[in-house]
């Protein structure tokens, strides 16, 4: 299983190395065999030594250069990360990443070996105008992505389930998720409102492969419930 978190705009960086700190402590403690991967806000990246796969949540596809505001290759490779989100969908819908622009980071990071956390997710309209609408609009989302690759991940969240506590059904979930591993045999994470109430039956689906945790993921004690759960699964 892989368990990741998305910290989004939250934490500072003392924060983070504190929140870290007690997950890694909490994976040691319980000999944890699961993936756990950490998203922290970009100034929060740091000289980290732990269990816990630390990730980016964003990246500029360049090594560095005029790009005011983004990180580029060397801000992750002066930390050692080597894994990157990409696609997630408010990076889609609020800072409008387009599906080119997203291949186009797709392909950088994949060249370089990166580990990358794919997002897909339909928003409302589009489940609410029926399967066929809603597989079309995924669909699109896969355009240009290599789902072969060797280092991929793929995370499905709905857009109208993410932060607002809202979950497809259990049914709904599986049903998605299988539809996904035909188009990919990618390690499928499922994302959107997963908290420690939910996640465990989230995870016991059948091809779901883990979760990716946003609001919940924010409190250690909770994320570090969820990983135990993983192990136990
Ligand atoms: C996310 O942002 O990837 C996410 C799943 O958020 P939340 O868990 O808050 O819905």
């Amino acid at each position: 299983m892989i368990v990741a978190a998305n910290l989004k705009t939250n934490f500072t960086r003392k924060e983070t190395n504190e929140y870290l700190a007690e997950l890694d402590a909490f994976v040691k403690a319980h000999n944890i065999s699961q993936e756990v991967l950490v998203f922290p806000a970009p100034s929060c990246l740091d000289y980290n030594n732990t269990t816990v796969a630390v990730g980016t949540q964003n990246a500029y596809p360049a090594k560095e250069g005029a790009f005011t505001g983004e990180l580029g290759l060397v801000h992750l490779e002066e930390f050692g990360i080597q894994t990157i989100l990409i696609g997630h969908s408010e990076r889609r819908h609020i800072l409008g990443e387009t599906q080119e622009f997203l291949v186009e980071k797709f392909n950088f990071y994949k060249e370089l070996g990166f580990k990358i956390v794919y997002c897909v997710g339909e928003p409302l309209e589009k489940r609410e105008a029926g399967k066929e609408v809603m597989m079309e609009y995924i669909d699109a989302q896969y355009r240009g992505i290599d789902t072969t690759y060797e280092n991929l991940i793929i995370a499905y969240e709905p857009v109208w389930a993410i932060g607002t506590g809202l979950t497809p059904t259990l049914s709904d979930i599986e049903e998605v998720h299988k539809a996904l591993k035909e188009k990919s045999s990618a390690p499928l994470l499922y994302g959107g409102s997963v908290k420690v109430t939910n996640a465990k039956e989230v995870m016991a689906l059948n091809n779901v492969d883990g979760v990716l945790v946003g609001s919940a993921a924010l409190y250690s004690e909770h994320f570090c419930t969820m990983i135990n759960y993983a192990e136990e699964l």
